[in-house]
């Protein structure tokens, strides 16, 4: 079971080899693909899509047949491709009534908070409009150091910001296997995977050795499946060069399912309690400290006092008046409007801001410290 059929959000990556073909895009898979995708967008699952294919497309349309390519003229091909890319996913997706939308993402957009709250806004609503994102890295900017560098980690980024329960990372593989399977004939194929072992990572090393078209490899693919185990996400590797590869995987065929290692609350709490610096504190009451530590959210009214200096969604310590950490929570108004609601009933709230956004911290984004947390 990849879990694909129940999943509510799926980011599906497609490697360059799928959509460019020869003589530009492949039209004929991209058709069936899109044919796929509308199948699970009908029953009401959100799709994200991270293509690659920029660099491909582009150094066909700028006539340049060298092998190798410099960086500028690498991200003089993607510029010139990732017109032409879109345009392919449009064709694709516009005779099922479903409207792809460009999103072209950098490193930072997934590592610095405030660019992750701002893509995170953009593809939920997005989604919420029912766009299928196609999303690839902005490799006409970034420069070497700030670079993903492959498509299969930026997928996985995304699914992480985006809570997905599947990632799929279409292949020219149907998955991983105990040895290269082209050199070795006792090489098993592995259809379900819940520790990716040193064994399955120097397999992954050999495959990834020989060239292709895109970037990636097995190597990437497997470092994609750690950060999505991290996130709570599945991950399903396989054969891409199929009509429709969704309802293949759905359909039993050959796939490698890499299991999640932590549900994906448990990752988002863990995120926000370790990854996040706070800005700021907030003290709460002893009411507001046990009505935390049975799972509800932290309301204005137990809050005594506000320290620091803290944006709307910033990570702030919730301490109790002794001074004692309660846990870390995305604080749902800045500073200066949590100092003036602070101790207020949440009906009063709006009276006082022009607008209220509910409680100061909601339950769904708040890590309580392990000591504090309900059992
Ligand atoms: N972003 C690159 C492109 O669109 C591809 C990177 C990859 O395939 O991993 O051409």
């Amino acid at each position: 079971m990849s879990g694909l059929t129940q999943a509510k959000r799926v980011v599906v990556k497609v490697g360059s080899a799928l959509v460019a073909g020869p003589d530009g895009p492949d039209r004929a898979w991209l058709a069936a693909f899109a044919a796929d995708l509308a199948r699970l967008n009908a029953r009401g699952q959100q799709v994200l899509v991270v293509s690659s294919g920029a660099v491909a497309l582009g150094r066909r349309r700028l006539s340049i047949s060298r092998k190798a390519l410099t960086l500028p003229e690498k991200q003089a091909c993607a510029a010139a491709g990732q017109s032409a890319l879109m345009r392919a996913w449009e064709e694709a997706l516009e005779p099922h009534g479903l409207a792809a939308a460009q999103v072209l993402l950098t490193r930072d957009d997934t590592e610095v908070r405030r660019r992750w709250l701002n893509a995170h806004a953009t593809l939920s609503t997005l989604l919420a409009l029912g766009c299928i994102p196609v999303i690839n890295e902005n490799d006409t900017v970034v420069t070497e150091e700030i670079r993903y560098g492959d498509n299969d980690r930026l997928a996985a980024r995304v699914a992480q910001m985006i809570g997905a329960d599947v990632l799929v990372l279409l292949s020219d593989i149907d998955g991983l296997y105990t040895a290269d399977p082209r050199h070795d004939p006792d090489a098993r194929h592995l259809p379900r995977v819940s520790h990716l072992t040193p064994e399955i990572e120097a397999m992954a090393g050999g495959a990834n050795a020989r060239a292709g078209v895109g970037t990636g490899g097995l190597a990437t693919k497997i470092a994609a499946a750690r950060i999505a185990q991290g996130a709570g996400c599945a991950t399903v590797i396989t054969l891409g060069r199929r009509p429709s590869p969704l309802a293949a995987i759905e359909d039993g065929e050959t796939a490698t399912v890499i299991e999640p290692s932590v549900s994906v609350t448990a990752a988002y709490k863990a995120w926000i309690a370790g990854s996040l610096a706070p800005s700021g504190a907030v003290v709460v009451d002893a009411g507001a400290a046990r009505a935390l530590s049975t799972g509800k959210s932290l309301l204005a009214a137990g809050v005594r006092a506000v320290e620091g200096r803290f944006g709307k969604g910033d990570a702030v310590r919730v301490v109790d008046e002794a001074g004692l950490e309660i846990g870390r929570g995305l604080a749902r108004y800045d500073a200066a409007d949590a100092e003036k609601i602070c101790g207020l009933k949440s009906d009063a709230i709006e009276a006082v801001l022009g607008f209220t956004s509910g409680p100061l911290i909601h339950a769904d984004d708040l890590a309580l410290t392990p000591t504090r947390a309900p059992a």
